[in-house]
Parts: structure tokens; C-alpha cells; sequence
């Protein structure tokens, strides 16, 4: 299992981080040990300074898949959940500025928190999704699925021609405006139409 994420789909988080609204789908990967499931806590790193919570919409891919045309990548993908890309700001940030990869500030461990699954037809517009997620009772970000730059249908033919996705693979889909900084202690709470999704503490 592996897990691919898009970077900058949405294009008021791509302007808060001062970079370019992308013309094609920016990716990379976590592996499977980044994932972290059922609320368990996350403990904060010692290696950053600033790791900054960025809620997503995650697919989960039911079948295997190379070279998807758009018209059929709804059939790839039958459940959605919600989901945290951890990132340490501040290792991404020196490593953006000398050109190198974001593994280490990306694909570390725990630093993919998911929620539980669900159907996706159990939601009537995929498009037109609100979700959030609030720290200690503050809400820090807001999203709805109809501000994405790339749409999931988008990111799954535009992945696939690359690798190919098996099922049970994981994609984040980006985050909306208002990453920030978590402490130790803090309490997140994803919410996913109005339904808590997810509530786990930084240890
Ligand atoms: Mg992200």
C-alpha cells in the first residue's frame, strides 16, 4: 500500500505559501509507514520546530489501475475519508529553497493521520463537500471540494500514467488555506460535512 498526495489544489494555500497555482498536478509519496489510524495520538517529532497540520480529503482506491482515462477514474476509487499531511515547515522550506525533495519533511513517521472510510455513496455531490478541521475548539481550516484545482478524477488519470494504483492505495488530495503550526497538547478534530471524522491529540 502506498500513499500519493497532491500539493497545491487549492489555490488560496498555494498563495498563503507564496507559490505558483500549478498548471499540472504537483505529487508525492508517504510510505506506509507514515499512516496513523483509529485516533491514536500523534507524537511530535524532535527534528522540527514547526509542523504544520494540513486537513485533506483522502480516496482510497478499490481496484488496480495504469494509463485511467478521466471518463472512467470514479469507478477507482469507492471510499473517502479524511486526513491530516504533517509537514514539517521548516525542513520543507530549506529544502524548497536549494531545489531538493520534501521526503523528510513529508513522508515521516505517523505524519499521515486517516480517519475511518466512507462510502462515497453516501454523498450526494463529491463536488460540493465541506469539511474542517478545528484545534482545541478553534476552527484553523475550511474547505470545500468544489475550490479544487484538480479534481479527483483529474488526479487519478494524471497519477496512473505514471504508477500504477492498487487497491487499497491512499491519495490526499490537498489542502485548503490556513495551515499552521501544532503544539504538543493540542487536540485536533476533523470534520467532514458537519460529522466528526476524527479527534486525536499531539503528543
Ligand atoms: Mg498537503
Amino acid at each position: 500500500m502506498k500513499i500519493i498526495a497532491i500539493g497545491r489544489n487549492y489555490a488560496e494555500h498555494a498563495k498563503e505559501l507564496n507559490n505558483p497555482v500549478p498548471s499540472v498536478p504537483v505529487i508525492f509519496m508517504k510510505p506506509d509507514t507514515a499512516l496513523l489510524k483509529d485516533n491514536k495520538p500523534f507524537y511530535h517529532p524532535e527534528f522540527s520546530q514547526d509542523v504544520h497540520h494540513e486537513i485533506e480529503i483522502v480516496l482510497k482506491v478499490c481496484k488496480e489501475g495504469k494509463h485511467i482515462a478521466e471518463k472512467f477514474a470514479a469507478s477507482y476509487y469507492d471510499e473517502i475519508a479524511l486526513g491530516v499531511d504533517f509537514t514539517a515547515r521548516d525542513i520543507q522550506s530549506k529544502h524548497k529553497e536549494k531545489g531538493l525533495p520534501w521526503e523528510l519533511a513529508k513522508a515521516f513517521d505517523n505524519s499521515a493521520p486517516v480517519s475511518n472510510f466512507l462510502p462515497k455513496t453516501q454523498f450526494a455531490n463529491l463536488y460540493e463537500l465541506n469539511f474542517k478541521l478545528d484545534v482545541n475548539g478553534e476552527t484553523r481550516q475550511q474547505g470545500n471540494t468544489k475550490d479544487l484545482l484538480f479534481s479527483f478524477e483529474r488526479i487519478i488519470a494524471f497519477v496512473s500514467q505514471y504508477i500504477t494504483l492498487k487497491k487499497g492505495d491512499l491519495i490526499f488530495t490537498g489542502t485548503p488555506q490556513g495551515v499552521g503550526k501544532v503544539n504538543i497538547g493540542d487536540k485536533l478534530q476533523g470534520y467532514l460535512e458537519g460529522e466528526t471524522m476524527f479527534d486525536f491529540e499531539v503528543k
